[in-house]
């Protein structure tokens, strides 16, 4: 796989380490918990691991942090592996967190013999407020110097099922009075009575994520551990586990920072919440930022990782502008995809001095840009749809398309004047009637004169109706980065659906076929809702962008 080289601060901590002999090979990993689908930015995670791993020979594990059985679940983990795959990376080893249940617990009672960690009656509201802040330091739990023995028997009287939720957890005895507040005794265990969507019913405590995450690592050898910079702070405690546990692999945290998208949600819990209201159709809806929405909107796996490496990784959170990830889209696609006439909201227009039983085929290329996409065959005849935006009866100054008295070129094909307008009884045009110039065909080398507007077309008889499928932002905020309540920020207009033709050479098209319409953009069929007889097209992109990319 081609692979830009960006230098970032993680390269070279590996190179360190290898050279050092701190580590012989690296294995990285990507850890998704199994809550909801993958997003874009986990999209960056997965392209980091996956490709620092490729660089420096090493491995990377997917892994499934599926510790809170509440909201998990195999739809998610299925998705999750279907979206790993479609990104183009192969995971070396598939675990799951849950997996290592026992050993998590095993680790625990280490630390209860070595009196390093507690059971703690206190409510979890209680253990908040005894927590103390950045500038009081925290209150001892009145539980924290029960015996070995006790703790013993309380831990697994918890795990056996005794205790409700709640009424106890295991906490590290740490310091209470520690500048870092991760370290005033977190917890490490909860009870929770729930069924694991891979366990069962076989456990009733959960590790908490600072407890599970630093223990998963090291099991599985894991030398390089990278997360998002909010779990900075999170790092005494990741060490603390690795060397209390008494694990025998030592991997090291990381952090960088995540991806924000302008006019963006970027969490899963949102995304969820999302689904669940209906404000969306779906995980996949091309609106959302999640990866099956890009794929389903027309976004392609290399348009993905070419933003990724672009953006590459730094030590401080920033937003990004959608743009960008649509310039490396309309990149992706300039030089690989068909470019044919859709009509949207068609206008018909009847040629009359053109034979009534006459059609014939024009020659058009099929990627100006790109000649070795050869050409193609489109009917024309008396009878063209145009688009109703390509006329006005009362054109302002400067309108180069048709009006009434105008000639413009229709693509491919012939000048072509505007000599009637036909209305309905509400006075809305329906129907245009011109005259066209066979001098003029396209690529008959005429030079008699020249007009100012090309317009595009589809030929009547043979044009075939699709729905087109129009996007915006689903968000109208550009910085979503803030918890504020998202739902108030949503776009009502996000889709817009418009009803034409598109040329019948495509009428076969297949879900995921992709194709620039003139003037439009680039548009994906549907693999949902299209099918032979009804195609539905999803705008991905339109052409036009002020967007470039920043000098190096
Ligand atoms: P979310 O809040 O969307 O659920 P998360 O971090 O809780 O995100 P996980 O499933 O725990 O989701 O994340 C798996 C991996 O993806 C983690 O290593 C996490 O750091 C990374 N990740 C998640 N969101 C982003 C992002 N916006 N940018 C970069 N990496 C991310
Ligand atoms: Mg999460």
């Amino acid at each position: 796989m081609e692979n830009k080289p960006t230098s970032n601060f993680l390269k070279n901590i590996i190179t360190e380490d290898l050279k050092s002999g701190k580590v012989n090979h690296i294995i990285t990993r990507f850890p998704p918990e199994p809550n909801g689908y993958l997003h874009i930015g986990h999209a960056k995670s997965i392209i980091l691991n996956f490709e620092l791993a490729d660089e420096f020979k090493g491995k990377t594990h997917l892994r499934f942090d599926d510790t809170n059985p509440t909201k998990e679940d195999t739809e998610y983990v299925e998705s999750i592996k279907e979206d790993v795959t479609w990104l183009g990376y192969e995971w070396d080893n598939l675990f799951f967190a849950s997996d290592y249940f026992a050993e998590m617990y095993k680790r625990a009672v280490v630390l209860i013999k070595k009196g390093k960690a507690y059971a703690c009656d206190s409510t979890a509201e209680e253990i908040r407020q005894m927590r103390g802040s950045l500038t009081e330091v925290g209150q001892r739990s009145p539980y924290r110097d029960r015996s070995v023995e006790e703790n013993l028997e309380l831990f697994e009287r918890m795990r056996k099922g005794e205790f409700k939720d709640g009424q106890k957890v295991l906490r590290a005895k740490i310091d209470m009075a520690s500048p870092n507040i991760n370290m005033r005794d977190p917890v490490l265990y909860r009870i929770a009575h729930a069924t694991h969507h891979n366990t069962g019913d076989e456990w009733c405590i959960y590790p908490m994520y600072d407890f599970a995450h630093p223990l998963e690592d090291a099991i599985e050898g894991v030398t390089h551990s990278i997360c998002t910079l909010e779990f900075e702070d999170h790092r005494p405690l990741y060490d603390w586990v690795i060397r209390e546990c008494e694990m025998e692999k030592v991997p090291h945290q990381y952090e960088f920072a995540r991806l924000n998208l302008t006019n963006t949600v970027m969490s899963k819990r949102k995304l969820k919440q999302l689904v669940d209201d209906k404000v969306v159709d779906g995980w996949d809806d091309p609106r959302m930022p999640t990866i099956s929405g890009l794929r389903r909107r027309g976004y392609t796996a290399e348009a993905i990782r070419n933003f990724a490496r672009e953006i590459g990784v730094a030590k401080a959170d920033s937003i990004v502008d959608t743009k960008m990830l649509e310039h490396f889209i309309r990149e992706d696609l300039k030089l690989k995809v068909p470019r044919t006439m859709a009509v949207l909201e068609p206008l018909k227009v009847v040629i009359t001095n053109y034979p009534a039983d006459q059609v014939e085929m024009l020659e058009a290329e099929n990627n100006p840009e790109n000649p070795e996409m050869g050409t193609r065959q489109i009917p024309f005849s008396r009878e063209v749809y145009i688009e109703q935006e390509d006329f006005m009866e009362n054109p302002p100054a400067k309108y180069h398309r048709l009006f009434p008295g105008n000639e413009v070129r229709l693509k491919n094909a012939y000048f072509i004047r505007c000599n009637d307008i036909v209305k309905d009884e509400t006075g809305k045009v329906i129907e245009l009637h011109c005259t066209y110039d066979p001098e003029t065909k396209s690529g008959s080398g005429f030079t008699g004169r020249k007009v100012k507007g090309t317009i595009h077309w589809v030929e009547a008889s043979r044009a075939v109706p699709a729905e087109f499928r129009l996007y915006e932002a689903l968000i109208l905020a550009e910085d979503m980065t803030d918890e504020a309540s998202f739902l108030d920020h949503i776009n009502p207009n996000s889709l817009e659906i418009v009803p034409g033709f598109v040329e019948p050479n495509i009428k076969d098209s297949k879900p995921q076929d992709k194709f620039q319409f003139f003037r439009h953009g680039y548009f994906n069929v549907d693999p949902k809702n299209s099918r032979q007889g009804h195609l539905v097209f999803n705008r991905i992109v339109s052409l036009k962008s002020s967007f470039e990319l920043p000098k190096q």
